[in-house]
């Protein structure tokens, strides 16, 4: 059966593109008109797409007076109400699923089987999900109370999954927010704030101030109850450092360098599949990709025979083909940051394998073998299409490696026996393991990191926590069952 975007879809987005023009940013429920705006283009072609505007200070202190006085009216809505509000977001995602998806693929250069099968889906999943919690909030969550106004700053990899991310917990919890989308990928973020006005969300509930870092500084000096942010972990740094002492509530998820590790007994063909899922998805630019991959020694030549087999038929192409398995890398700059890297790591002494540059922004997947541990491919995020692979003889030495990063943001363990398994993922240090899988996500799933890739979750029970105040009451005490 023939299903997703075809032409007309990209018709549809084209057109939107050509009425448009030029977009403001959203404050309280309408979209603004003039000022300082940059081009955004499409990665795979160079096209400049539109124009988006460059938020300023006085255009977050707007969007900020406009979420707060919205604020007490979205708290004092019933959970049955907010919930309504969610659950329409959801359908209307779901309703425009296919053009969404395409200009998702426009905007940032993935392929759209991935937009499409995975991005939007799991968007629309976040507001069905919140929903729940926003009718639940009360019972769930006795004592607590909403934080107020939420200032939420997201990048690029998966502008209108991380926006899902951000806006659903904190509108679920009765907050408000004030959200900047990333600078190479507003576009989504801006075709959701017209979602927003055709469900009838009131006005101030969600705030949409487009621009660069220096607008993502303005909010983080703005009047805001909280910032949520995700994204580099030196920006995070500096963000931590801004707001220490202020009493305003901070969550960061950042970067990673995460472990696969592949055990003798692996299921060889599986994992293998499981590294174009870890580390060759969205052309490894995942924060939780599983860049590091480790392999037990015993198996190491058959792996790396099959990997490279597997690695030869990926396609790297067209983002809008179906066909498609990588797309464009997001910007020039991003190209350049990732080729770099890989430069450094082989004057070190490692070996590339594929990863060639090819012309305009793509980049063949591959991989650094032969590489130290002090090698710089395997200290730094690399958030491009290059594993690094390496060997382990016993389990111990396995977990070594894993945690001899500053990161702690995810791994993956690949093994038959349930017991090595659940074992080597008790002691890998990471917010998330995977177990014979990588990069799977639900919206009831915690999601979130320890030591340099940040502190806080997002998704689930723990995620709504991280949106509310402590408990004003003491919770009633729990009875033993005995
Ligand atoms: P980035 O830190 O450069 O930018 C992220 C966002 O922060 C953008 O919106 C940007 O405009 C804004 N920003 C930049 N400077 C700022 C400042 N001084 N103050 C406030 N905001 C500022 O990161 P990026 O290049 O967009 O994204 C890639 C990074 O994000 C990678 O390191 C990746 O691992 C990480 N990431 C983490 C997660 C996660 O959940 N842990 C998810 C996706 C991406």
């Amino acid at each position: 059966m023939e299903y997703g975007p075809s032409v007309e879809d990209s018709t549809a987005v084209r057109d939107w593109l050509a009425q448009r023009e030029s977009f403001g940013h959203f404050i309280g429920g309408a979209f603004t008109d003039g000022g300082a705006s940059f081009e955004t283009r499409d990665p795979a072609t160079g096209e400049i797409l539109a124009r988006i505007a460059q938020g300023s200070e006085a255009d977050v202190t707007a969007a900020v007076a406009a979420a707060r006085a919205a604020q007490p009216g979205w708290a004092a809505l019933s959970g049955t109400e907010r919930a309504r509000h969610l659950y329409a977001l959801a359908r209307h995602v779901q309703k425009r699923e296919r053009f969404l998806s395409v200009l998702e693929v426009l905007d940032n250069g993935k392929p759209i089987r991935e937009a499409r099968d995975i991005d939007v889906p799991l968007v629309a999943r976040h507001f069905y999900h919140h929903a729940g919690w926003a009718e639940l909030r009360d019972s769930q969550f006795p004592g607590h109370a909403p934080l107020g106004v939420c200032g939420q700053i997201i990048p690029w990899n998966f502008p209108l999954l991380m926006l899902a991310w951000k806006i659903a917990p904190a509108l679920a919890a009765g907050n408000t927010v004030v959200l900047k989308p990333a600078e190479y990928t507003s576009l989504t973020a801006l075709a959701f704030a017209e979602i927003c006005q055709e469900i009838g969300l009131p006005a101030g509930v969600v705030n949409i101030v487009t621009g660069d870092g220096a607008t993502g500084a303005a909010l983080v000096a703005s009047d805001v109850d909280k910032i949520a942010f995700t994204g580099s972990t030196e920006v995070g740094r500096g963000i931590a450092r801004a707001l220490a002492g202020t009493g305003r509530r901070l969550t960061l998820e950042l970067g990673g360098k995460s472990p696969f590790v592949v055990m003798e007994d692996a299921d060889l063909d599986a994992a293998v599949e499981g590294v174009v899922d870890s580390i060759w998805f969205n052309q490894g630019q995942v924060c939780c990709a599983g860049s590091r991959i480790l392999v037990a020694e015993a198996v190491a030549p058959r792996f790396e025979d099959l990997l490279h087999a597997r690695m030869a038929r990926l396609r790297v192409g067209a983002p809008l083909d179906k066909s498609t398995d990588l797309g464009a890398i997001v910007d020039p700059v991003q190209k350049d940051r990732i080729l770099s890297i890989c430069q450094a790591a082989v004057k070190a002494g490692a070996e590339l394998v594929g990863g060639q540059p090819q012309e305009g922004c793509f980049i063949a997947p591959g991989y650094l073998r032969n590489i130290a541990p002090a090698n710089p491919g395997m200290a730094q995020e690399i958030f491009g299409p290059i594993a690094t692979l390496s060997t382990f003889r016993t389990a111990d030495e396995a977990i070594e490696l894993a945690n001899a990063t500053r990161y702690g943001l995810a791994g993956s363990v690949w093994s038959e026996s349930a017991t090595v398994a659940t074992d080597l993922a008790a002691r890998i240090k990471a917010g998330v393991i995977w177990i014979n899988g990588a990069n799977m996500f639900d919206a009831a799933a915690p999601f979130g990191g320890m030591r340099d890739s940040g502190h806080g979750r997002e998704g689930g029970h723990a995620g709504m926590l991280d949106y509310l105040t402590g408990p004003a009451i003491a919770p009633p005490a729990r009875t033993v069952p005995k």
